[in-house]
């Protein structure tokens, strides 16, 4: 007599995400809405208008901000540390690298070249790795690693590069006693004028207090 699978011990597969496989996806490691994920984060990075591309706007302090630098023309302006260190060797270009050849070491296919400088490199990666996403989602045993941390590049090369240009409002509240209006500020604001009439100028704008935060950090 064969043993009788105990149902109660059976775990429905899930991906990494946590989500249960559906029937069409039993036998990959992810499901398809973390490939497809994986998918759009990869596909924000490569060519001109790419985040990658991007981080080379922002390596100079100021210079996406729209702030004029000014000073002697031979004196180096000193590279903002964390665009660079996305940008440089070792940093997305590296990663994205190390994990296309930890495909083609599983694939047993031999060592992926690299050719031409890093904007090259970035967006052939970034290809390579977008063609074989089927496989990698399906068999490979990290994909889950491999999407948390190609979204976290991402994520980070993000708020470089709005860090640096975004001129994302602020709500902050009026101070005057009874009013408490929500006013929206920039950090280039000149000032600002509340419903109740009284006139901030930009130091005072500026440091007027946060209006709820939670809507503020969407
Ligand atoms: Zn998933
Ligand atoms: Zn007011």
């Amino acid at each position: 007599m064969p043993e009788t699978p105990d149902l109660a011990d059976y775990e429905w597969p899930t991906c990494p995400c946590g989500r249960q496989l559906r029937n069409d996806e039993l036998g990959r490691v992810a499901c398809r809405l973390c490939q497809d994920r994986a998918d759009t984060v990869l596909r924000q990075l490569p060519g001109p208008k790419g985040l990658y591309a991007g981080l080379a706007r922002v390596l100079v302090p100021g210079v996406g901000s729209g702030v004029r630098v000014t000073g002697s023309r031979t004196a180096p302006l000193p590279l903002r540390i964390e665009p660079l260190s996305l940008q440089a060797r070792g940093g997305v270009v590296t990663v994205l690298q190390t994990w296309l050849v930890d495909w083609h070491e599983l694939l047993e296919w031999r060592h992926p070249r690299w050719r031409g400088g890093l904007q090259q490199q970035l967006d052939d990666v970034v290809h390579a790795l977008r063609v074989n996403l089927e496989w990698a989602a399906t068999e490979h045993p990290a994909f889950g690693e491999f999407t948390d941390e190609v979204s976290s590049l991402v994520r980070q090369c993000e708020r470089q590069i709005s860090g640096e240009r975004s001129e994302r409002p602020v709500a902050v509240l009026c101070a005057e006693p009874c009013c408490g209006r929500v006013l929206y500020v920039t950090v280039s604001t000149p000032g600002v004028r509340c419903g109740c009439g009284v006139q901030y100028a930009r130091e005072a704008a500026l440091s007027l207090t946060l209006a709820n935060r939670s809507t503020t950090a969407a």
